[in-house]
């Protein structure tokens, strides 16, 4: 365990391990086979890098996409570890060149495709090899329950058979037991070690609000993280184009993203993102898988997710460093027929009826009124200990819960009735609220015992109580028209039986962002050093993130080191990064404190830690 403690320091900069990367570590040096399920940023890379760098001989990784490969390998090349991928990227030269650095022993890790690690050709070769152990990450893809199935994938099952004796480690973040058998099942693992971590992110700030000026409520979001990089969703291509030109003529900086551009396009508006040369992306959910970004700030969903388990994925992009990021979701009851028109055009029987089980409950996600990490754990049979996260809209108390919701509910489902079911929400909130317009006069509704009822509310709280009320299935949306219909427990709610939840935002107090861990930072300092990154990168042609990340950005930031020999102690910087840019950061700080007339070399003190 010393040994590999050092390797981390040395390598990595870092002082501890997180949660089960102990555990899941001895395992691949004891070399038992194991299956570690951790949480997307729970540093699942490191619990098989580090016995790889610690074990004699090289240690195989199975990747899905060649950019996930490349990202590993770039930073481990900045760690001073050595390590390759071969794909179907590389030219038949540099595949060669790969080769040779294998027999001749060089590399400590070996990246591959899994349709080409399982080819005989590579068998053969591989047999003379002395391997440490197989790693296999996003072991999902091997499962078709999982939400990314990878048939290339099932071919590993015959990993166990070329390589007898050497041990096989899984890696995902996808939670679901059936996931996990059938992982384990397909690779035959011989008594596995299972690890399981928690699910919950407690450095990600949830909140869900109904949609009434999407723009608007993006940019609420966006204007919180000046010069910090985000994602938007959408749900369709035209959706994703239309939403980057609008915000691109009020002068945001935004690239598209979607299957339908050009794959040029589509890599370079990926890389401009990545390279930090654009800091909002606006994407259709096509982005995001291979995108090991660790610094975005933020994840914006413009439209309502298909399920639990995609808006874990998704949202679950924001903040792999463990440094705070926000995850907003702004949805409308339409995003639900939305989703209901796509999965019955494109699914067979079998998995329509699972497809729209999985967005019943991400609606109901949307409108309940429990603590967001909680219902978010609890998806995936855990329980989350703390009553009150602190960090979602609930527990902010964001959200108001009406003192009568059951009246309230009477309210609406009686003026529905008395309209004869035959409207839909725009206009029954018109009658509720008392409008003058021509319509509800020319029909005579100005005449309903419900007209006016809710007179005082806005008609913003209206519709998402009408919402709410769908999604408790009280109500149904019926036909094109989308006209509201009372389902049969809607009319018991009349005779005064069952318990709607009914809530509205409240205003809000403080943004979210204030409680970052940006104490003692200098915000300029910090920005004059993610410069000094990009330059870094663009130079040597690695993503910024590799280079340093933001949380080393604000341990420098904050204590300011002007000697290198001081840099080892700064969180996420190892030996190499201290001999290759220790002198440029160092110098960078100096000359910053002194313009600015800022302390430089403050005490490192483990209680005024960036990084705990
Ligand atoms: P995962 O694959 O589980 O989503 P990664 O392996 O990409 O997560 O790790 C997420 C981030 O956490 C990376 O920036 C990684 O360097 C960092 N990290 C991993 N282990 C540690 C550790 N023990 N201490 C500090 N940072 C760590
Ligand atoms: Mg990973
Ligand atoms: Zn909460």
């Amino acid at each position: 365990m010393d040994s590999l403690l050092s390797v981390i320091q040395k390598h990595w900069g870092y002082d501890s391990f997180r949660p089960l990367q102990r555990e899941a570590m001895t395992a691949a040096m004891e070399s038992q086979d194991s299956l570690t399920v951790l949480p997307t940023g729970g540093g699942k890379s490191l619990c098989y890098q580090a016995p790889a760098v610690c074990r004699n001989g090289m240690t195989v990784v199975v990747s899905p996409l060649i950019a996930l490969m490349k990202d590993q390998v770039d930073s481990l090349s900045e760690c001073g570890v050595p390590a390759a991928f071969v794909n179907s990227s590389l030219s038949s030269q540099e595949r060669m060149k790969v080769a040779s650095q294998v027999r001749g022993g060089e590399l400590k890790l070996l990246f591959a495709a899994p349709e080409r690690l399982v080819q005989q050709r590579t068998i053969d070769f591989l047999a003379d090899v002395d391997l440490s152990f197989i790693a296999i990450d996003e072991a999902h893809c091997i499962s078709n329950w999982g939400h990314d199935f990878r048939p290339e994938y099932r071919r590993l099952s015959s990993l166990r058979q070329a390589f007898p004796d050497v041990s096989i480690h899984a890696f995902t973040a996808t939670a679901t037991e059936q996931v996990r058998q059938d992982i384990a099942e397909q690779l035959n693992l011989k008594a596995p070690k299972i690890l399981v971590g928690s699910f919950d992110r407690p450095n990600l700030l949830y909140r869900v609000e109904r949609r009434h000026d999407v723009i608007g409520q993006i940019r609420e979001v966006v204007d919180r993280h000046p010069n910090e990089s985000g994602i938007v969703y959408c749900i369709s291509r035209s959706n994703v184009e239309e939403t980057a030109a609008t915000l691109n003529s009020l002068g945001y900086k935004t690239l598209p993203y979607h299957a339908g551009l050009e794959p040029d396009q589509r890599k370079a508006n990926q890389e401009a993102f990545i390279d930090e040369k654009t800091n909002i992306i606006v994407a259709t959910v096509a982005f995001g898988m291979g995108i090991d970004k660790s610094n975005v700030r933020y994840v914006v969903h413009a439209e309502m997710p298909r399920s639990v388990e995609a808006y874990q994925q998704e949202s679950g992009r924001a903040g792999r460093d463990g440094l705070e990021a926000e995850c907003s979701l702004i949805y409308s009851g339409r995003d639900t027929s939305t989703w209901e028109f796509l999965i019955n055009q494109s699914e067979n029987d079998d998995n329509r009826t699972a497809s729209l089980q999985a967005l019943g409950k991400m609606e109901s996600f949307c409108f309940s009124s429990v603590c967001r990490h909680r219902q978010l754990v609890s998806h995936f049979g855990q329980q989350l200990e703390q009553d009150n996260c602190g960090a979602c809209d609930v527990c902010l108390n964001e959200i108001e819960c009406h003192q009568d919701p059951l009246l309230l509910a009477q309210k609406i489902v009686s003026s529905i009735y008395r309209q004869g079911q035959r409207y839909g929400a725009e206009y029954t909130s018109l009658v509720l609220r008392g409008s003058k317009s021509k319509k509800v006069l020319t029909n005579g509704h100005d005449q309903l015992s419900t007209y006016g009822l809710l007179k005082d509310e806005s008609e913003r709280d209206v519709r998402g109580w009408i919402d709410q009320l769908v999604a408790q299935e009280f109500l149904s949306r019926s036909g094109e028209y989308s006209v509201l219909v009372i389902s049969d427990s809607g009319f018991q709610l009349l005779k005064g039986k069952g318990t709607p939840q009914l809530t509205r935002p409240k205003t809000r107090q403080q943004a979210a962002s204030a409680t970052g861990k940006w104490e003692g930072v200098d915000r300029g300092l910090f920005e004059n050093l993610r410069q000094m990154r990009m330059e870094i990168a663009a130079k040597r042609g690695v993503p910024p993130y590799v280079i340093l990340g933001d949380m080393t950005l604000r341990e420098l930031a904050r204590f300011r080191p002007t000697k290198t020999g001081d840099l080892l102690q700064i969180y996420g910087i190892g030996q190499k990064k201290r001999e290759e840019f220790g002198a440029t950061v160092a110098e960078r700080i100096a000359e910053y404190c002194r313009e600015e007339e800022l302390a430089a070399d403050l005490p490192i003190l483990d209680t005024n830690r960036i990084a705990k």
